[in-house]
């Protein structure tokens, strides 16, 4: 594997505004980085994959529900459709973060993104420019689609700052 593709494993668990027509919360798992140039982003772990959702399932009940865009199934989300646009139609310039594409997951299944977390992967070579903080493009995508953003902004310092109260619309 190359170093450049150990990059892209930054994760992005996204809970979606409203409950699934069981009673479960909602989270959509994305990925940071794009394979050749394409709206792809396959590199999750299945072990991630399956500790993530067997973490929400104990946490928040069975029902607890888990969608991966790039899995095959009822909310794969196609290819052309995981871009994050702007309102002249253009990609964001953070498009293919997993902050953008988990906010792009909450438009395409009509179930608005509320809440995010980002993970550090350890042994990222871009960790020092994304950190699992929110970057300087995804930091004002969550504040214009109200997302409340719970590990962390670049511009702060890139840490979770619990004692802060900056940015103010991260914390109402
Ligand atoms: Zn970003």
């Amino acid at each position: 594997m190359r170093p450049a593709d150990r990059g892209q494993i930054v994760l992005t668990l996204t809970q979606l505004r409203d409950s699934n027509a069981a009673g479960g919360g909602v989270h959509v798992l994305t990925g940071a980085g794009s394979i050749k140039g394409k709206a792809d982003y396959a590199r999750i772990p299945s072990q991630a994959r399956e500790a993530i959702r067997q973490r929400l399932q104990a946490q928040l009940g069975p029902n607890a529900e888990l969608r991966i865009p790039i899995e095959a199934g009822p909310h794969n989300i196609p290819v052309a459709q995981r871009i994050l646009r702007d309102g002249s139609g253009n990609p964001v310039p953070s498009w293919t973060h997993g902050e953008a594409r988990g906010i792009r997951a909450g438009e395409y299944y009509n179930n608005p993104a509320a809440r995010q977390w980002s993970t550090l992967n350890p042994s990222s070579t871009t960790t020092r420019v994304h950190g699992g903080a929110a970057c300087f493009g995804c930091q004002p995508l969550q504040q214009v689609y109200g997302v409340i953003n719970e590990t962390g902004f670049q511009f702060y310092s890139g840490r979770f700052d619990r004692f802060g109260l900056n940015p103010h619309w991260n914390w109402g």
